[in-house]
């Protein structure tokens, strides 16, 4: 409804004035190039394709044969597909598996759209971080990514969607303060989505007075594994701060806590900065054809219907599922 409102207007804006010049229409950045944002569909917002847990240390994209991990992934995305999903987006970052070219790849084989990532992952205690990031400032690491965001990751061309980083758990350190700073530097140049693998609240609100202190919307700002946080009013305090809160570890066991977390989101007006996803996957380098890969179809086949029967409208389940990713994600600086 937001979004074809806003087209709406936009286009009404065009006729009235007769405009020659296009108005700058809101995109979403796949690894395929740009899409309208109605293009997104139903969007898994957190999964993972490939992941490699070796360390920045030992980390070698020769690891993996892309025809391998195709071959093994592949099944995952047309099994998705069919059950009316349009997009998913990879949250693997820098160090730990991104590859953009496979998910190229993937997205070329299977239809789905793929969205990827700049920036870098501190959580797990710098494991994956090279060198550069310990040493540089705040702004050489935003320059990385905002040239990422110019011409592409790694000489591939293909441009990132949103920015991922991760902090440890509690009180930011100063290397994951230094890092939070970048990430809000580089939304500043290119109005790229904020990702923080985060967890428990008071990680994710000392990321949000960063963001306030420099003067940047806490709307771009996806407190990622909120569930992590068992007071749930904290949920609702960061989203009415503007931050998105996802919820992202559904499972086929864990349905009915996520039923009481949306549940929660609902009561308190906050449905529209909820976001949900799985946290499954993925193909894992080293491990026999890509060790155990966990599918992506609880929220097709459990979820969604388990909202509907709990009283959540189609357009409830459509904001959560397609109109919440599409209006995180858009983007309107090409
Ligand atoms: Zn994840």
């Amino acid at each position: 409804m937001r979004l074809s409102v806003k087209l709406i207007a936009i286009f009404a804006i065009c006729l009235a004035s007769s405009c020659h010049n296009p108005v700058a229409q809101p995109f979403i950045q796949t690894v395929n190039g740009g899409v309208s944002a109605q293009t997104l569909g139903a969007t898994l917002i957190h999964e993972h394709l490939l992941v490699d847990f070796i360390g920045a240390d030992a980390y070698d994209p020769h690891r993996w044969q892309h025809a391998e991990v195709i071959d093994r992934v592949l099944p995952f995305l047309l099994e998705i597909k069919a059950k009316g999903i349009k997009s998913i987006v990879e949250c693997t970052p820098a160090f730990l598996g991104r590859d953009p070219v496979l998910l190229k790849a993937l997205s070329e084989r299977s239809g789905l759209n793929i969205l990827t990532n700049t920036g870098l992952y501190g959580a797990v205690d710098n494991k994956f971080l090279p060198p550069f990031a310990h040493q540089e400032s705040d702004r050489q690491l935003a320059d990385r990514w905002i040239k990422e965001w110019r011409l592409g990751i790694e000489g591939t061309g293909i441009k990132p969607a949103f920015i991922k980083i991760g902090v440890n758990p509690g009180s930011l350190s100063p290397l994951h303060q230094k890092m939070v700073r970048a990430a809000a530097l580089t939304h500043q140049r290119t109005g790229l989505l904020i990702v923080s693998h985060t967890g428990r609240a008071v990680a994710a609100f000392e990321q949000l007075d960063i963001l306030a202190d420099m003067g940047v919307s806490e709307k771009a700002f996806v407190w990622v594994h909120a569930q992590a946080e068992t007071d749930y009013s904290l949920h609702v305090a960061a989203a009415k701060r503007g931050a998105w809160v996802s919820l992202d570890g559904i499972s086929d066991n864990n349905v009915e806590d996520y039923l009481a977390m949306v549940q929660n989101m609902k009561a308190h007006g906050v449905l529209d900065r909820t976001l949900i996803s799985h946290d499954a996957g993925w193909f894992s380098p080293g491990e026999l054809n890509g060790g155990d890969f966990r599918g992506f179809t609880t929220i097709p086949d459990i979820f969604l219907p388990m909202l509907r029967s709990n009283g959540f409208s189609q357009a409830e389940c459509d904001l959560l599922l397609v109109e919440n990713p599409a209006y995180a994600f858009q983007l309107t600086n090409p």
